[in-house]
């Protein structure tokens, strides 16, 4: 059986379904999001099932998405693809292999899936470098007052 992974809201509050009866139930989770290890919360429905999920600790909410970009630093341009995003930053993946440091800054250009496609650039810290090619970066501003902060009004519901 497999554990469901659980996300913490901005609130400090984690939204899971009762596995048994479908019932959701909101939980607030503010004590456990500065643990360092991995939290598995038990809980007992009021239907009587009891369950566990572990709950994803990462500040906001993060989502997988694919989107074509360039990372640029230092006037050189690696194209590649956005894999995950949240407030915070992105994953990006180069498709050929990159030579970045972490704690460097770049920039990074990607076109959103919505409606009009909209082209964001974004200054950017290399946080993690997970392989010659996979990069974990975050944004240096996390106020997104553009399409990109509309995108996360609208496509990062909270309540899902
Ligand atoms: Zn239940």
């Amino acid at each position: 059986m497999t554990i469901p992974k659980v996300f913490v809201n901005s609130n400090m509050t984690a939204t899971f379904a009762c596995e048994s009866c479908g019932e959701l139930h909101t939980k607030d989770v503010s004590k456990f999001v500065g643990h360092k290890t991995r939290v598995r919360l038990k809980y007992k429905c009021k239907c009587g099932h009891t369950f566990s999920v572990f709950l994803e600790r990462r500040r906001g909410v993060r989502k997988e998405v694919f989107f074509k970009g360039l990372l640029i630093q230092n006037q050189k341009a690696y194209r590649g693809v956005i894999t995950d995003m949240s407030l915070n930053g992105i994953r990006f993946k180069t498709t050929d292999k990159a030579r970045i440091e972490e704690d460097t800054v770049a920039e990074v250009k990607f076109t959103l899936d919505n409606r009009s496609r909209s082209e964001v650039l974004r200054p950017i810290k290399i946080r993690k470098v997970f392989s010659e090619n996979c990069l974990g970066c975050e944004f240096v501003d996390t106020n997104h007052f553009d399409d990109l902060g509309k995108y996360f009004l609208f496509h990062f519901d909270q309540k899902k």
